[in-house]
């Protein structure tokens, strides 16, 4: 049985919203989805010191562009800063989600911080 959800959507900036045909769904930061890419790149940096190293803040980096299906066993996440080599196999994303799973007032207090954040530079470009 794949374990690929019935829904994924962002139910705010920053945040992601899955639901499995079993009844588990859960919300998560996006930013944990982008810190667990199973890509080579991503889990040699961590390999290199054994120790999770503070990775360079790259605009867009935790901004999720899209979620590209591959075959019916995974899913391939494009990053605001073009990265986009992570293959999730759905089992591993359903773990994500597990580990990850906000509680309704982390979700709340996660909202009421970022309400206040000013807009990105570079990301919210209007002309008049
Ligand atoms: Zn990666």
């Amino acid at each position: 049985m794949s374990n690929m959800p019935i829904s994924i959507k962002k139910v705010s900036p920053g945040l992601l919203k899955a639901e499995w045909s079993d009844g588990f769904s859960a919300i998560i930061k996006i930013e944990k989805l982008r810190s667990e890419c199973p890509c080579a790149d991503c889990r040699e940096k961590e390999n290199e010191t054994g120790k999770f190293v503070m990775p360079t803040i790259k605009m867009g980096k935790n901004d999720l562009k899209s979620l590209q299906p591959v075959g019916n066993y995974a899913v391939n996440p494009t990053w605001g800063d073009g990265h986009d080599t992570g293959i999730y196999p759905w089992e591993f994303f359903r773990i994500i989600f597990e580990n990850y799973k906000m509680s309704e007032d982390e979700i709340i207090d996660f909202e009421e911080k970022n309400k206040n954040k000013p807009d990105i530079p570079g990301l919210n470009v209007r002309s008049n």
